[in-house]
């Protein structure tokens, strides 16, 4: 059995007060992030889940509210963390480099400090399944902004298979991430508003059913979209909404 729990299911924006995305899944050997956008941090605490608890943090493209996160994390746990597990992070092309662009952004001279823990950096190779401690996980190219390098994740763990859509517009390559999932986790950025290099909900609706996904998830709301999530038959996330699949 597989655990999935939505600890930041929010936009960039902080549309109806939800933090910036971060999906935490427990497989039965290990405990994995799906993103960690700038607020995981304070979204973790409020939750009460020790950041250092995270094995592996998987990311989906270089926008702050996917990424962001991760130099607040890497930071603490070589501070006041005292992090002692290893921790792999894996997500699309150049991650290494640009992710120490985005951490010397955010805290100017901690290019010095060297973290005490085992630290892996894995780049995703594109569409080709590659491990990452029990996980398998592939990579599909997404259509977003270019300069984020972006990805949609297939992920294989505990026998299940979770789809995370990333930020996309959908494409036969979102499609085959989704294929014949167990758990499908979809962007859904408005109701109707058509937008581009995002999904919205006429997107969803009308390949939901064919590209098989057991279950849908919409996450990534925006105020438009949140206004109407009673009223669409699909399962919306909310911050700190836990799920299981088998
Ligand atoms: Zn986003
Ligand atoms: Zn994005």
């Amino acid at each position: 059995m597989v655990t999935v729990r939505f600890v930041g299911s929010g936009d960039s924006f902080g549309s109806g007060g939800r933090f910036q995305t971060c999906i935490l899944v427990d497989g039965p050997r290990s405990r994995v992030a799906i993103d960690f956008g700038a607020s995981s941090l304070v979204a973790l605490a409020q939750q009460g889940i020790e950041p250092g608890s995270i094995d592996a943090i998987l990311l989906t493209h270089l926008h702050g509210d996917h990424c962001g996160g991760v130099p607040f994390l890497l930071i603490d746990a070589m501070l006041a963390g005292r992090r002692t597990r290893p921790l792999t992070i894996a997500g699309p092309r150049d991650l290494q480099r640009r992710m120490g662009e985005i951490r010397e952004a955010l805290f100017p001279g901690s290019h010095v400090m060297a973290p005490r823990f085992p630290l892996e950096w894995i780049e995703l190779p594109a569409a080709t399944p590659r491990a990452v401690l029990d996980c398998v996980v592939t990579a599909h190219p997404a259509r977003h902004t270019a300069e984020t390098n972006p990805t949609a994740l297939r992920v294989e763990i505990g026998g299940t298979v979770i789809a995370y859509t990333g930020d996309t517009e959908w494409t036969d390559d979102v499609a085959r991430a989704a294929r014949g999932a167990d758990l499908l986790i979809a962007e859904c950025y408005f109701y109707s508003k058509p937008v581009k290099w995002h999904l919205n909900y006429p997107a969803i609706a009308a390949h939901r059913d064919t590209c098989g996904a057991r279950r849908v998830i919409l996450t990534h709301m925006s105020n438009e979209m949140l206004a109407h999530a009673d009223e669409v038959p699909e399962e919306c996330a909310h911050d700190g909404l836990v799920v299981t699949i088998s």
